[in-house]
């Protein structure tokens, strides 16, 4: 498995947002998958979920924009590679590591896009902030949302982006860059990571393995996934990731069937063989069991 502390360091920071995001060693580091297209990923600490951009003659796309105090360091990167301001934000989902841009962006003329649900959840809810929720200032709301789906036709490139329901959280989109088979998931990928299920914000685990198999389904061997955390991901990598959670949701429902308690759940630790490749400081096992625990027992 890989560099575990960071990823010991980076499940604190979710904890801790104002002191690493303001980490002046955190920068982004960019890898163009396809011309004018990138991915670009925090480095030197937590600075939010990984970040898509399409570049060319038509505008600026960004999928997702990070955390609120790094917006500047992730304008400076996307400087390096266009001059041109930002003309579209795409928002995976609404937790406050993929969203956290939107205000600022909002206010230099961005047009944010998101599922419906997205905005219904961000005007009700607000926006995750370091000391916990606030109202959501109108520049970050999404003013155009969707349903279903829709496709961005710019930069010579069709970007498709569609709805799974109830996987991360029920306001998830993900973008599938027809043309140059890239999908970028957002947090409906965690690589090498435990997933987080976001059970409170209408995510379930039947459906983040659907939707899973659904991008697996669009997938091939040269498929370039861009998860929400983790590095740049295969087709291969992503069934390894279904596979791991079915996995580990039939063992806990097994339990859960012979009327075992939680804590006796836990006590068995079913999931242990998945332990050292993908437990995290944010993620751990328990909480991963825990999770598959009250999917299985809430309904
Ligand atoms: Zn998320």
């Amino acid at each position: 498995m890989r560099i575990k502390p960071v990823m010991l360091a980076l499940s604190a920071t979710l904890f801790l947002l104002p002191i690493l995001a303001q980490d002046s060693k955190i920068s982004y580091k960019s890898t163009e998958l396809a011309p004018g297209l990138y991915m670009l990923e925090g480095q030197g600490g937590f600075a939010g979920g990984n970040v898509g951009l399409s570049t060319g003659e038509d505008g600026v796309v960004l999928i997702d924009d990070g955390l609120p105090p790094l917006t500047g360091t992730l304008l400076a990167a996307i400087g390096k590679l266009t001059e041109d301001p930002v003309k579209f934000v795409i928002n995976t989902h609404v937790h406050g590591d993929h969203v956290g841009g939107n205000e600022a962006l909002g206010t230099l003329g961005a047009v944010i896009l998101a599922h419906d649900n997205l905005r219904l959840r961000m005007v009700a809810d607000g926006m995750t902030t370091a000391d916990g929720k606030a109202p959501a200032p109108k520049a970050a709301l999404p003013v155009l949302t969707f349903s279903d789906s829709v496709t961005f036709h710019l930069n010579g490139r069709r970007a498709f982006v569609f709805h799974v329901e109830h996987a991360h959280t029920d306001g998830d989109a993900v973008i599938h860059f027809l043309d140059d088979n890239i999908i970028h998931v957002g947090d409906v990928m965690f690589n090498g990571l435990f997933p987080f299920i976001d059970l409170d914000s209408g995510g379930s685990v039947e459906g983040y393995i659907a939707a899973q198999k659904r991008i697996l389904a669009l997938a091939d061997e040269q498929t370039k996934i861009i998860p929400g955390h983790g590095p740049l991901a295969s087709r291969k990598d992503l069934q390894t990731a279904v596979d791991m959670l079915q996995g580990a949701h039939d063992r806990v429902r097994r339990l859960v069937d012979a009327g075992q308690s939680e804590e006796a759940i836990l006590a068995a630790n079913p999931l242990e063989d998945y332990h050292d490749d993908w437990n995290w400081g944010f993620i751990t096992t328990e909480r991963m069991t825990r999770t598959l625990y009250r999917a299985l027992t809430e309904k």
